[in-house]
């Protein structure tokens, strides 16, 4: 699920901070303001410039446009219920890849694992060095019914015009797998050799939870007690606009992701006629728990990644941005409470609850003799699955209500370290590809087929160099999902750096 979406509307509407309605006195803030007027004068905002692309390779773009195209012509749709799958369409897509892709499968060896999804190995010259992974999925998720008439083009030609190729799996991820193959095959028809062997993984289920495909490559690879020095999987996007005013753009690499987990509330209590309804309902009662978790929602916090995240961007701010995003040790409380009030960046900075589900009652003369609500907590890393049914029980505080968790809770991922070669040289292979460009480490709020390899590395980095703006948020799993030619050529030469970055000693 690489809700890119999320993470676009995640940074944009931060706009200008009202710091002139804040609550301290106006002796406090003579002085306070005294202060950092002179602390932040000495930071001049840079000027913002748009991101280019630095080429390196000889690509023919007619060649791998072309193969794009054709990529997403496979309808390879993932759906939760197996039977209704057309498996036809991922073995023409397997077969395409063979066809297309020569070079890489005469020097790679390739492994099909959970029938569908693809684990190439690429043998290194130096079996002392860790290897490496990159990984991705060909799956897509459905076009709604109905909703193929509404794209501008239809959604699995794979058209190419005015300067993009539209279709179902553009961002999401057949651009990620298709740019990793042709750097794959660019690499090896010239004769490199790394030093340090890669594996690449190209999954068929990710959409559907990835239990067939990457967990199986995980638990295949853990057999063979590898330890993987490094992991790159999709993720976060080179977002553009990130904040009002600030168009600086920022590649965010996704170092954790958080957790899940659905609590279901149930409350019974005795039916009856509803011409004698009783004081107490299980409508009131269920709703009563429902509020009383949205009053007091769990604990945000401005500290750690989220700091990590906005620090590059200060320079670039808005003057009383600045003020603020400086001076965290002042402002806190009001950065936090700017932030929580979109659900975007309320979501990067504690766990969330969605009421999803509640059901009760079903003819309007009868009362309810039981009803259920369904909330689907995203856990952020500061919590864990233990701390939000804690939490979930503390608010609701009725010992009537039965607290269950239900199937697939999850904690949130480790963070991996920025400190780590692998990161950095992540950021370096992000810097030299594209000019202006800043980097940072970002929570991504989705999940993705990475999580299945926790127990391989700590250096998970979930990143995908899809230049992404506001107008493109609601592209990915939804209409009209497209990639400019520019920036997928861009994709390329990122993948063929990274290979050759981490190809030896970190
Ligand atoms: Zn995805």
């Amino acid at each position: 699920m690489h809700l890119l979406s999320i993470y676009i509307e995640y940074y944009f509407n931060f706009t200008t901070l009202h710091l002139l309605h804040m609550k301290y006195s106006h002796c406090v803030w003579f002085i306070v303001v005294s202060i950092l007027v002179s602390s932040c004068a000495s930071t001049k905002k840079p000027s913002q410039k748009h991101a280019g692309s630095i080429h390196s390779y000889d690509l023919s773009e007619e060649g791998v446009i072309k193969r794009l195209s054709k990529s997403i012509r496979h309808e390879t749709v993932s759906l939760e219920d197996t039977s209704e799958i057309n498996y036809k369409a991922y073995e023409d897509f397997i077969d395409f890849l063979e066809v297309e892709y020569p070079s890489i499968h005469d020097n790679i060896e390739r492994e099909r694992i959970g029938q569908y999804s693809l684990l190439y190995k690429w043998e290194g010259s130096n079996s002392g060095l860790k290897p490496a992974m990159m990984i991705g999925h060909y799956d897509v998720v459905p076009v709604k019914y109905g909703d193929d008439t509404l794209w501008q083009y239809p959604p699995f030609s794979g058209e190419v015009e005015d300067g993009f190729v539209w279709g179902r799996g553009a961002l999401d991820d057949k651009s990620g797998v298709m740019s990793t193959m042709e750097a794959l095959e660019y690499l090896t028809e010239q004769g490199f050799q790394p030093e340090r062997t890669f594996y690449i993984a190209l999954h068929h289920d990710e959409e559907v939870g990835g239990v067939r495909g990457a967990q199986q490559i995980a638990e295949h690879l853990k057999e063979q007690d590898i330890e993987l020095a490094y992991l790159v999987d999709e993720g976060l996007p080179i977002a553009e606009e990130i904040l009002e005013n600030v168009e600086v753009p920022l590649a965010m690499i996704g170092v954790a992701s958080k957790g899940s987990i659905n609590i279901e509330l149930r409350y019974t209590q005795d039916g009856g006629h509803s011409s004698m309804p009783t004081r107490s309902s299980v409508i009131g009662t269920l709703s009563r728990a429902v509020n009383r978790i949205e009053r007091k929602p769990m604990k945000a916090s401005y500290r750690g990644l989220i700091v990590d995240t906005f620090e590059p961007l200060i320079p670039y701010m808005t003057y009383t941005q600045r003020l603020a995003f400086n001076n965290t040790w002042l402002f806190r409380g009001i950065i936090k409470s700017k932030l929580s009030k979109n659900p975007a960046t309320n979501a990067a900075l504690r766990t969330t609850a969605a009421k999803t589900i509640f059901e009760a009652g079903f003819k309007e003369n009868v009362l309810p003799v039981e009803g259920r609500v369904i909330i689907n907590f995203r856990i952020h890393p500061n919590d864990n699955v233990e701390d939000v049914v804690a939490y979930v029980r503390d608010r609701i505080n009725n010992d009537n209500i039965e607290v269950r968790v239900l199937d697939r809770a999850r904690n949130p991922s480790p963070v991996s370290s920025t400190g780590a070669a692998p990161y950095q040289m992540l950021k370096k292979t992000i810097e030299e590809s594209f000019s202006q460009v800043l980097v940072s480490p970002s929570l991504f709020i989705a999940a993705s087929d990475a999580r299945h390899f926790h127990d391989l590395t700590s250096n998970i980095y979930r990143f995908r160099p899809i230049r992404a703006r506001h107008e493109d948020r609601s592209r990915v799993h939804g209409i009209d999902e497209r990639i400019s030619v520019d920036n997928y050529m861009e994709m390329i030469e990122f993948q063929i750096r990274l290979i050759k970055n981490g190809a030896s000693e970190l």
